[in-house]
């Protein structure tokens, strides 16, 4: 249609969106467009400098409002909260009259913390941690295919009835070792615990340029996504980022909370945080490796203890747990999909 078209900017009426409650929902009729006002408008705002005819960050609270939607509409706890909110929060409001999503469902585990509790309870109940062995290959019996135990690099061999590989994003390479594929979508990434600060924010924040969250010890655990390709792997197998991009994303945090003394970092951590292909939690026991169940998750915070107890009931009692149905190794075989 041409722009001179005098329906040029009009929506028919079957596309206008409807406002209400599902049985009382009324169409309302759109303002009408002008696209060619809008990108005379943009072209000057690029060239001379002048406000941009409608404001980016509008295009950042349009997908906050979405993925909020998406949030209640699985019942997941999700609150809309203004610029009032957030400083009842402790928050800073930032420049402009945003919208926040807030989860108040959500919290942080300190996963050192935790694994150091559970390590103290097994090693209590008579469990026996073996750390530092370096790569352990699990080895099958040659006849059945059934798992037998793991070996060391230095050759010590631990022997058992089940193995569970719970190698992080390793967790493909040690199972495509036994001829079992699992797709690998792990990312380059990095954990920031900043130095102990004054800040009165206790809520976990996801947002657009950084997550953060409260950590033991009045310090505060950061990362985001958008520095993951100024992260380096080295050939001998070590990490690293430049400082400038630690101290960018500690900036964004301190810009969100409200009166308080910047953040400073004070460790990072880099590595790759494993993500299964599909970006679903693989839980459960091999088809084809009778006795080796898998635990391969981006959310192990989340769904360890839960994934754990499981798992242990899988091991345990040889039953498949109904909860683990979709989550299982086999949904990636060939004959699963339909291929073979
Ligand atoms: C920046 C960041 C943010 C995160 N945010 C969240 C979050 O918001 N929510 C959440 O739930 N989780 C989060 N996580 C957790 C994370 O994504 C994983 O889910 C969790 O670390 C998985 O734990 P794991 O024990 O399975 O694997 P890992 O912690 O990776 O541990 C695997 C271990 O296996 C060892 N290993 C590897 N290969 C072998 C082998 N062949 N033989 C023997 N040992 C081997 C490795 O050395 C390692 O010690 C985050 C992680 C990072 C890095």
């Amino acid at each position: 249609m041409s722009p001179a078209d005098p329906a040029f900017g009009q929506e028919p009426e079957e596309h206008w969106g409807v406002l209400g409650e599902a049985d009382k929902a009324t169409p309302v009729k759109p303002e009408r467009g002008n696209y060619a006002e809008f990108y005379r408008l943009l072209g000057e705002a690029l060239r001379e400098g002048t406000e941009p005819p409608v404001d980016p960050s509008d295009a950042v609270t349009v997908l906050d409002i979405i993925r909020h939607a998406h949030q209640v509409q699985r019942g997941y706890a999700s609150h809309l909260v203004s610029r009032a909110d957030l400083t009842a929060h402790h928050l800073a409001p930032g420049p402009r009259d945003q919208l926040a999503i807030h989860n108040p469902g959500e919290g942080w585990v300190s996963l050192p913390h935790l694994i150091d509790a559970l390590a103290t309870e097994f090693a209590e109940l008579g469990g026996q941690l073996v750390t530092g062995a370096g790569r352990c290959p699990v080895e099958a019996e040659r006849e059945n295919g059934r798992v037998s135990g793991v070996r060391s690099e230095n050759g010590r061999s631990w022997h058992g009835d089940a193995v569970v590989v719970a190698c992080g994003s390793d967790t493909p390479a040690v199972v495509a070792e036994l001829g079992v594929y699992i797709p690998d979508g792990s990312v380059p990434s990095m954990l920031v615990i900043a130095e102990p600060a004054r800040a009165e924010a206790r809520s976990v924040l996801n947002t657009p340029r950084v997550a953060m969250r409260p950590n033991p010890g009045e310090t505060f655990a950061i990362d985001h996504s958008w520095y993951e390709d100024r992260i380096v792997e080295h050939e001998d197998g070590t990490w690293s980022i430049d400082e400038a991009t630690v101290n960018e994303l500690v900036g964004e945090a301190s810009a969100l909370l409200d009166d308080a003394e910047p953040l400073i970092p004070a460790s990072w951590k880099l590595g790759r945080k494993p993500i299964p292909g599909d970006g679903q939690p693989v839980f459960g026991e091999l088809a084809t490796v009778p006795g080796c169940h898998v635990a391969f998750t981006h959310s192990g915070a989340t769904l360890g203890l839960i994934a754990g107890e499981l798992t242990t009931h899988e091991v345990l009692t040889g039953d498949r747990h109904p909860l683990l149905a979709e989550f299982r190794p086999e949904r990636y075989s060939p004959t699963h999909r339909g291929e073979v």
